[in-house]
């Protein structure tokens, strides 16, 4: 088994569901007593958090791109960004080691095509949502995207900042993401990408009326994939 590297801590919340998603599949792979070996880098979120508002990308590539070379040097055979929006700075990240980067949009367009799946609505942060290098990704591997509108995406990338990186899991804002995803569907969307890993720690299936593919789950998984690929 192959040693997994994780760039977490955006937020914690969600890092501790890839270290527990990640183990639960190793252990249900090989059985008994085994876990995975990893290594995590887990910066803190408050400094990233205000280098994205700022727009200052580059300063947050570098800062993990850093963070990619320490855990290659550790040992680490394998890299994931535990989030979807650190993905904007993927390629800096990818350049700065000699290990493979495991791309999320990748993970999750393979989950989505596989059930036969073309037109998705996507979930996530502003960045995610707005900027190119997501929708692009998804749309180059086939997909059709489809947005919340611009209150629906103030309103989804609200949550996310102000309650779910923060451990606050309320009814209302599930009330609020299951009519952003139920207007999707009116719009024709065959499944709904959690494009940000902390929103499975509100929504699960009951709450849509399509398949939920959840980005944090489906990116697990296949870190878990690669590592066990020879074993
Ligand atoms: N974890 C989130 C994501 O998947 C949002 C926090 C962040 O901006 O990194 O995009």
């Amino acid at each position: 088994m192959k040693t997994i590297g994780l760039i977490g801590g955006m937020s914690w919340e969600s890092t501790a569901s890839y270290y527990r998603l990640i183990n639960q599949a190793v252990q249900a792979r090989l059985g008994g007593l085994h876990s995975a070996p990893l290594i995590l880098h887990s910066v803190d979120f408050a400094g990233i958090e205000q280098l994205q508002r700022a727009g200052d990308w580059d300063a947050a590539g570098d800062q993990l791109a850093q963070a990619a070379r320490g855990l290659q040097a550790a040992g680490a055979e394998v890299l994931l960004i535990c989030a979807n929006t650190m993905h904007k700075v993927a390629p800096a990240i990818a350049s700065a080691v000699d290990i493979p980067l495991l791309h999320v949009v990748d993970a999750t367009a393979a989950a989505v095509r596989r059930t036969g799946a073309r037109r998705v609505g996507l979930l996530g942060t502003r960045f995610t949502m707005e900027q190119p290098f997501y929708v692009e990704r998804l749309q180059q591997q086939g997909l059709d995207v489809l947005l919340p509108d611009a209150d629906e995406r103030a309103l989804v990338h609200r949550v996310i900042y102000e309650e779910l990186c923060r451990g606050r899991i309320l009814d209302d804002s599930r009330d609020d993401y299951r009519r952003v995803m139920a207007a999707l569907v009116a719009q024709g969307a065959e499944g709904i990408i959690l494009g940000c890993t902390e929103i499975a720690l509100l929504v699960d299936a009951t709450d849509a009326a399509v398949p939920l593919f959840d980005t944090t789950r489906l990116h697990a998984q296949a870190a878990v994939e690669w590592a066990l690929a020879d074993a």
